[in-house]
C-alpha cells in the first residue's frame, strides 16, 4: 500500500492524463496497473481485473501472449528502429504484404504511421493532393463530407473531419470546414422516424447530399457500421454499401476509418466487407499489434498512388512521414497478430461470442434506465437514461457512467463509459463465461448505482449484432 500511495502521489505531481479531469482525478484513487496476462490487468496491490475494454480498444488476445511477446523480443535482437525515410526493413515488407492479403479487394498499397489520428491524417491529406495531381487535375475537388458524431482522432485535420461537439467545439476556429450528413442513428434519429417506416430515409438524404456535391467532393469520410467513440452508434444496415455506390457513381473518393472496428472486432477482418464495400482508402491502428505497441497504416489503390509518381523535380512525393513511421517492433507485433488470424479460427469464435454477448444483454433491456443496447460483434455499447420513454439523458453532473464503472471496478472489471453509454470491449481471446461475466457484472453495476427496477419492457430496444 505505501508503493502505491507513493506512486500515486508522484503521479498526481507530474502527470497530465488524457481525456482526464485531473480535478477529479487528484481527488480520486486512481488504480495503477503493473502486470498484465491473458485478459485480466494487475495492479500494484495484486489485484485482478478483467480487461473489459481491452485497454481502449486495441488488445485482440490478452496480455502477454506468447507469439507476440517472443517476436518482440526477437526483432529487438535485431534492431529496435531505424528510420522508414529513404529506407525499408524486412518486417515492414512483410507486413505490407500479409495485410494487403488480409485487405478489400482493390487496396494495394500500404503508407504506414503511430496511430490512428496520424492514419486518418494521412488519408486526408493523400485524398486532397490525389484529385491536384491526378491525370486531368481535378482542383475544385476540396470538400469533405463526414457524419455528425464522427470520431476520427485527436490532431488537427481528424478533428476537423470529427464531429462531437463535447470534444471538438472548442478548436472550431483552428478547422477546416467539413460538410456534415446527420448521423444515422435509429434510436435518436436526426429525422425523427422509425424502423423500418422510414425506408432509410437517412440514406436517401445521403446520396441526395453526394449528389449535389459531387463537382467540389475530394473524399467521403466514415467510421463503417460503427461509431465508436459517439457511443457505438450503429449505421443501419445497407447505409454503407447505398454510400459506397454512390460516391462510385460521382466519382468521390470513400475514406472508411477502420482504427477501431479493424481487425475482427466487428465479427470480419474489416467491418466494410459486411457490406461488399471496398474503400479507396481504409485507415487500421487500434488492434494492430494486438494492442501491443503504436503502429497505423493507411492502405489505398494503386489508382491513388499512381498520381503520385513523377519526375523528382514536379515535387508530386507525398510530403508526410513521422520519426517511428513503420517502427519494426511494431510491424514484429503485427505480423504476429496476423499470423494468430491465419492459425486460429479467430472470426467465427468472434460471431460465437457475439451471440453470447447478445443473448445476454438482451436481459437488461427491461430494465427502466437501460434505453438502447447496441452491438456489433465485440463492441457493445449500454445506453443509460433517465426517462425510458422520452429518452432524456440525466444530467451530467451525475456522472452516471462514471459511477457505474467504479462500481464494476469494484467487482474486478475494468470499463470505460463514453459520457451515459457503458461501453463492453471485451478481448477477442475471451471465453464465453468471461463475456457472460462481463455483462453480469455491468449489470450488477448499473443496479448497484440506479436500482434494478425493470420496467414493462417497453422501448428497450436492441440492435442487431
Ligand atoms: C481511436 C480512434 C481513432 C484515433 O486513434 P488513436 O490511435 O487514438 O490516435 C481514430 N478513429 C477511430 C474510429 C477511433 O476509434
Amino acid at each position: 500500500m505505501e508503493r502505491t500511495e507513493r506512486l500515486r502521489k508522484s503521479d498526481k505531481k507530474a502527470i497530465w492524463h488524457p481525456f482526464t479531469q485531473m480535478a477529479d482525478w487528484e481527488k480520486d484513487d486512481p488504480l495503477i496497473i503493473e502486470r498484465g496476462e491473458g485478459n485480466y490487468l494487475f495492479d500494484t496491490e495484486g489485484r485482478k481485473y478483467f480487461d473489459g475494454v481491452s485497454s481502449l480498444w486495441v488488445n485482440l488476445f490478452g496480455h502477454g501472449r506468447k507469439e507476440i511477446d517472443e517476436a518482440v523480443r526477437s526483432q529487438l535482437d535485431r534492431v529496435a528502429h531505424s528510420t522508414f525515410l529513404g529506407l525499408s526493413h524486412p518486417p515492414a515488407i512483410e507486413l505490407a504484404e500479409k495485410l494487403l492479403a488480409v485487405s478489400p479487394p482493390g487496396l494495394s498499397r500500404v503508407f504506414y504511421s503511430d496511430n490512428g489520428s496520424t492514419a486518418m491524417e494521412v488519408a486526408i491529406k493523400m485524398a486532397f493532393q490525389y484529385w491536384r495531381q491526378r491525370e486531368g487535375g481535378a482542383e475544385g475537388r476540396r470538400e469533405f463530407l463526414a457524419l455528425s458524431e464522427a470520431y476520427h482522432g485527436d490532431t488537427i485535420g481528424s478533428v476537423s473531419a470529427g464531429g462531437i461537439d463535447l470534444f471538438h467545439k472548442i478548436f472550431r476556429p483552428l478547422l477546416f470546414s467539413v460538410r456534415r450528413l446527420p448521423v444515422p442513428h435509429c434510436y435518436r434519429c436526426p429525422y425523427g422516424l422509425s424502423r423500418p417506416s422510414c425506408s432509410l430515409f437517412c440514406a436517401d438524404r445521403m446520396e441526395e447530399e453526394v449528389r449535389a456535391r459531387k463537382e467540389v467532393l475530394a473524399a467521403t469520410i466514415v467510421e463503417p457500421l460503427v461509431q465508436g467513440a459517439a457511443g457505438m452508434l450503429l449505421m443501419p444496415e445497407g447505409y454503407l454499401a447505398r454510400l459506397r455506390a454512390v460516391t462510385r457513381e460521382c466519382g468521390v473518393l470513400l475514406v472508411c476509418d477502420e482504427v477501431a472496428t479493424g481487425f475482427g472486432r466487428t465479427g470480419t477482418m474489416f467491418a466494410c466487407e459486411q457490406e461488399g464495400v471496398s474503400p479507396d482508402i481504409m485507415a487500421v491502428a487500434k488492434g494492430m499489434t494486438g494492442g501491443y505497441l503504436p503502429l497505423a497504416a493507411t492502405v489505398t489503390t494503386e489508382e491513388i498512388y499512381r498520381a503520385f509518381l513523377g519526375p523528382y523535380e514536379e515535387f508530386k512525393t507525398f510530403f508526410h512521414g513521422h520519426s517511428y513511421t513503420a517502427n519494426p517492433l511494431g510491424c514484429a507485433a503485427a505480423i504476429a497478430t496476423l499470423s494468430v488470424f491465419e492459425r486460429e479460427d479467430v472470426l467465427p469464435r468472434v460471431s460465437r461470442l457475439a451471440e453470447t454477448m447478445a443473448f445476454e444483454l438482451k436481459k437488461l433491456s427491461g430494465h427502466r434506465n437501460v434505453g438502447d443496447i447496441r452491438q456489433k460483434g465485440l463492441m457493445a455499447g449500454i445506453e443509460i437514461v433517465a426517462d425510458k420513454e422520452t429518452r432524456e439523458r440525466f444530467p451530467p453532473e451525475r456522472k452516471v457512467g462514471q459511477r457505474v464503472i467504479r462500481k464494476v471496478r469494484d467487482r474486478g472489471v475494468i470499463l470505460r463509459p463514453l459520457g451515459d453509454v457503458i461501453v463492453l470491449l471485451p478481448p477477442l481471446s475471451s471465453s464465453e463465461e468471461e463475456i457472460e461475466a462481463l455483462v453480469h457484472s455491468a449489470s450488477w453495476g448499473i443496479d448497484a448505482f440506479l436500482g434494478g427496477g425493470h420496467s414493462s419492457g417497453s422501448g428497450g430496444g436492441h440492435s442487431s449484432t
